[in-house]
This record gives C-alpha cells, sequence and structure tokens, in this order.
C-alpha cells in the first residue's frame, strides 16, 4: 500500500491510500484510521488531480511531428500518407514509447489510439504502464479486396484482445467517411455492437469534408449520413465533431454520441475552431478532449489543451463565461472515463488509482485564487512532479524509467523513415 501523505484533493490536506490499482481511501490529514503502508511519500506542497484521458490520439505520429508544417490538412495528409506507407512495427512500437513518455510528463493516464499494428502500439503502452485504448483501424479506400483484408485481420486481433487484460482494451475505429466505404461502415458497426466495442470515427473535421459528403450522399452531412445508416450510439467516439448543423448537434446529443474537441490540431492545420461545446453538452452528448496526433498539433499535453479549448471558446463567442474550468477539467478527465466505461478520471475511494502529483510551490500557485485556473492558465505540464498509474508510479520527480532508451531507439526509427 503506498500512502500519499499531506495532499491537497481539492483544497483540503489528505492522507490518500492506494492499494493495488485503486484508491482504497482518502482521509483527512493526520488520520491514518490505523492502516498501515509500504511506501509513504511526504507530498506537503502537493495537490493530487485526476490523470488525464486523451480521447483522441495517433500515438505514433508523433514519429511524423514537424516533417510537414504550414499545410492545409488535404496537402498535410498526403506527405503523411506517403511516409506511412513506410511504417512498420518497429515504427509503432518506438513511436508510441516515445508517445507515452510525453504523456505520462503532462499527466495522461489512459488514452484513446487509432492506428496502425495496435498490438505494437498496445505493448509499448503497457510497458510504460499507462492504459491504451487502442483500435483496429478500418481504411480501405473504397477498395474491395482491402476490405476484405481487414475485416480478416480485424476478426484476427479480436480473437486474440479475448486474452488481453483489464489493463488494455480493444476498440472499432473508421477513419471517416471520406476514407471507408459505405458496406465497411456498416460492417464495422455491427462487429463493434456484436462484440460490446466503442466505435472511435472521425466526424466533420473539416468543411470540405462535409461538403464532399453532401455530394456523395444525397445532401447528408457526416453526422447525417452515419445516422441514416444507423450507427450512432453512447458507445460511438466522434473525434473533432467541428462542422456541425443545428440538426448534426440535435443527433449527436440525441444519441449520446462521445465528441472529441482538439482544438490544437484544428487551430494548427485551420481547420477551425467553432467547436459548439454548449450545445452539445446541452443536447446530451458527452464532450471529452483530445490531442489528435503530435504530428498535427505537436504535443500530447492536455493541459495546454484545455487552455486552448477555453481560449477559442471563449473568443469566438465573445463571451468569457464560456467553457468553465470545472466543466474543463471534466472534458479532459471524467468524461473519457464515461465514453470509456472505466472507473477512472476521479479523485474517489474505490476508483482506479490514475493520478497527477502537482507541485504548487512555484511561481504559478503563488495566488490564492482558484487551483484550477492556476493550473490550467498559469502553470504548464512541468509542474506535474508525479504520476501514477493504476496504482503504480509510472513518473517520480519528473524522472521517467527508459527514457533515454526511448530517445535512442526512436532516433534510430527515425533514421529509417525518413
Ligand atoms: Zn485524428
Amino acid at each position: 500500500m503506498i500512502l500519499l501523505q499531506n495532499i491537497l484533493v481539492d483544497g483540503t490536506p489528505k492522507n490518500l491510500f492506494i492499494e493495488g490499482t485503486r484508491i482504497r481511501r482518502i482521509l483527512p490529514y493526520p488520520e491514518t484510521e490505523g492502516l498501515i503502508a509500504d511506501e509513504t511519500v511526504d507530498c506537503t506542497g502537493k495537490a493530487a488531480i485526476p490523470g488525464f484521458i486523451n480521447m483522441h490520439t495517433h500515438g505514433a505520429m508523433i514519429l511524423l511531428r514537424g516533417i510537414t508544417e504550414d499545410v492545409p490538412l488535404h496537402s498535410w495528409l498526403s506527405r503523411i500518407w506517403e511516409m506511412e506507407a513506410r511504417v512498420d512495427e518497429d515504427f509503432i512500437y518506438w513511436g508510441t514509447k516515445l508517445a507515452c513518455l510525453e504523456m505520462i510528463r503532462s499527466g495522461t493516464t489512459t488514452y484513446n489510439d487509432m492506428y496502425w499494428f495496435a498490438p505494437y502500439g498496445r505493448q509499448a503502452a503497457l510497458e510504460m504502464g499507462i492504459r491504451p485504448y487502442i483500435s483496429f483501424v478500418i481504411l480501405d479506400h473504397f477498395n474491395k479486396e482491402t476490405a476484405e483484408k481487414q475485416r480478416r485481420k480485424c476478426m484476427k486481433l479480436y480473437e486474440q484482445s479475448l486474452d488481453w487484460s483489464e489493463a488494455s482494451h480493444l476498440a472499432m475505429s473508421v477513419h471517416a467517411v471520406y476514407t471507408v466505404s459505405e458496406e465497411m461502415i456498416l460492417w464495422a458497426s455491427q462487429f463493434a455492437v456484436d462484440h460490446g466495442m466503442k466505435l472511435h470515427v472521425h466526424v466533420s473535421e473539416t468543411e470540405q469534408e462535409n461538403i464532399d459528403c453532401r455530394k456523395a450522399h444525397g445532401g447528408l452531412s457526416p453526422t447525417e449520413y452515419l445516422d441514416s445508416l444507423g450507427v450512432l450510439g453512447p458507445h460511438v467516439i466522434a473525434a473533432h465533431s467541428l462542422w456541425l448543423s443545428d440538426h448534426d448537434v440535435e443527433i449527436l446529443g440525441r444519441h449520446r454520441v462521445n465528441c472529441v474537441h482538439n482544438i490544437n490540431s484544428n487551430a494548427k492545420l485551420a481547420s477551425g475552431y467553432h467547436f459548439r461545446y454548449d450545445e452539445l453538452r446541452d443536447a446530451g452528448a458527452n464532450i471529452c478532449l483530445g490531442t489528435d496526433g503530435a504530428s498535427s498539433s505537436n504535443n500530447m499535453d492536455m493541459l495546454e489543451t484545455m487552455k486552448t479549448s477555453a481560449l477559442f471558446q471563449k473568443a469566438w463567442r465573445h463571451d468569457p463565461a464560456r467553457w468553465p474550468l470545472h466543466e474543463l477539467m471534466d472534458a479532459a478527465t471524467v468524461n473519457g472515463a464515461r465514453a470509456l466505461g472505466l472507473d477512472t478520471g476521479e479523485i474517489r475511494e474505490g476508483a482506479c488509482a490514475d493520478l497527477s502529483i502537482i507541485d504548487t510551490d512555484n511561481s504559478s500557485f503563488l495566488s490564492p485564487g482558484s487551483f484550477l485556473a492556476n493550473l490550467i492558465y498559469a502553470a504548464h505540464s512541468d509542474v506535474i512532479s508525479s504520476v501514477i498509474a493504476q496504482g503504480r508510479f509510472v513518473m517520480r520527480n519528473r524522472v521517467v524509467e527508459g527514457e533515454e532508451e526511448i530517445l535512442t531507439e526512436a532516433r534510430k526509427v527515425l533514421k529509417q523513415i525518413l
């Protein structure tokens, strides 16, 4: 058992006991109720927050970061696809390790991934100690042979996943309506429903995607098209959900879809920024946050994502009250847990012990005002001193085990691909 002694939880000093992978007891400091810890960590001057849940990313794409800059999404995608033709298992393994390293250093303990060679990504994440929600990616480019191959591979991976432990999960990904045939969207959706899997899909990331979809599908937007196919529901994770009409918002809300905002990627690729947070929330959608791949957003930092999300929302609506602090924090934590069906995202007795320890002994936290405002708007992720994932320290005092090896191997992989 680990005791985080004298740690601030919601502003009050506590003794927080972790047993196995769970938070066992949270007591007012200095009470212990006679519980004996194997390890006591003095957390005076520190605060606990739930581990972030990055709800949309392409982990290993971090190795493609900075390769093409200052271009719109379609040119960016064609350059990325050219590079991805050379992606192999090693690339995924070391790329995911690097992504996990950056996620850990910025307080993420669970992430929802959409990328190739999923078992290698899974292996890397498990070794790093954080929880991967990986997926089999359907992307057939409307080619029947590719579709058939992907169906077979997907079924095989699903069979393998039956032996996986609780520490990782398999979802189904449909890349997008502009890259996947109707037949495969329907197949993937049915497979996901039949096997109780989440369905992860890019939806309305750009205005062009909407224009093309309306042309190809009798005037329907991507959301309307997916709705017409009957694939939407509370198990669906709709990445981006950016270019939405009132009707789209109503549909996503009615189906309790999980909508993931990826502002840094959207803003950087100039895809847009008018995310309809209030409307989606009020309609019944579950709003989460993601970084997208670091090849487009350039980092995996959820703290930065929270800040940028709020700034854009306040700015484009000319209203400083939009996206308040507590809702921002929920979008980065517990809403993701709800989307993935995980008992995490909160500092609560019985919940998974996924948390970050924040060092408040620095200038960012001098103000006696809101802790969350100091954390999200003033601090950077270097105030995260330690991270615990599933009851285990994955970073202690800013040190993540194996960092040097990851950097060395990632450099080697990059040399082969560039
Ligand atoms: Zn994406």
